[in-house]
């Protein structure tokens, strides 16, 4: 069986993540590396976990996989994060651009600052510029591996650590699913990991640079993010949001 078809049953994907919840970060990649390869990647935002994340991932296999989603409006700082990632690890990211015919039409169309003119606007430019790419980015791909933690909230209290990704079909793996924020943060100390110099400024979540700002004492660690929006709990882009589904 190709790695891309390898699919597990309820029962074993209930076991498989039994056994890797209880063990350390650096299990749960290499049991990625073994099962899938190559054909697993990591998507990175290159926020403080996604940076923990992948030191742990390259400790386990130095040509592992980096991904990112470049959706043209980053903060300088995140380009600069690009450049500090490559030299450390030697790592060749992996860039997926929007496509720019949609872009130029949806901007033509709506404006540079759409997202700014209600929810569904800021959706359709997340659509664009993340959601569209994304798909694109993971096609062809057994498991993609990212940063999210239960205790960032919303749906992401309730994710277990193997999921099956019905909207990519293929495996979404969260190996820092029980890390805490204090964790990661010493990781990154103890580690001398490069990281967001946002992150010293108040950003503790980092997006595109129109749509974060920086929190205040006391707020919730995405409060940040699309923060003109009435709804608190509308801070997800899209491309965590489709409920997983066990095989
Ligand atoms: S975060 Fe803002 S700029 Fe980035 S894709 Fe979403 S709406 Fe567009």
């Amino acid at each position: 069986m190709a790695l891309t078809e390898q699919r597990f049953s309820e029962a074993e994907l209930d076991k498989i993540n039994e056994i890797l919840e209880s063990g350390p970060t650096e299990n749960i990649l290499k049991w990625v590396d073994i099962t899938f390869g190559n054909k697993a990647a990591q998507m990175s935002s290159f926020g403080l976990e996604d940076q923990v994340l992948f030191h742990i991932y390259w400790g386990v296999n130095s040509k592992a996989r980096l991904m990112t989603l470049d959706t043209l409006r980053l903060p300088t700082e995140t380009y600069s994060l690009f450049d500090q990632t490559k030299l450390r690890y030697g790592v060749d990211v992996e860039f997926f651009y929007p496509n720019m015919d949609t872009v130029a039409e949806m901007v033509k169309e709506n404006g540079n600052n759409l997202f700014y003119k209600g929810r569904s606007n800021r959706e359709f430019c997340c659509g664009v510029r993340k959601v569209e790419p994304l798909a694109r980015a993971l096609s062809g791909l057994g498991a993609w591996v990212t940063g999210l933690r239960r205790d960032q909230g919303m749906e992401r209290g309730s994710i277990n650590i193997v999921e099956w990704d019905e909207a990519h079909s293929n495996y979404k793996i969260n190996p820092l699913a029980k890390w805490t924020f204090e964790q990661v943060q010493a990781f990154v100390r103890e580690n001398e990991i490069p990281y967001n110099e946002l992150h010293d400024n108040g950003y503790p979540s980092l997006g595109c640079a129109p749509c974060t700002r920086a929190i205040k004492p006391g707020e919730d660690i995405r409060a940040g993010r699309w923060w003109w929006e009435a709804d608190p709990n509308a801070k997800e882009c899209g491309i965590h949001t489709v409920a997983p589904l066990k095989s």
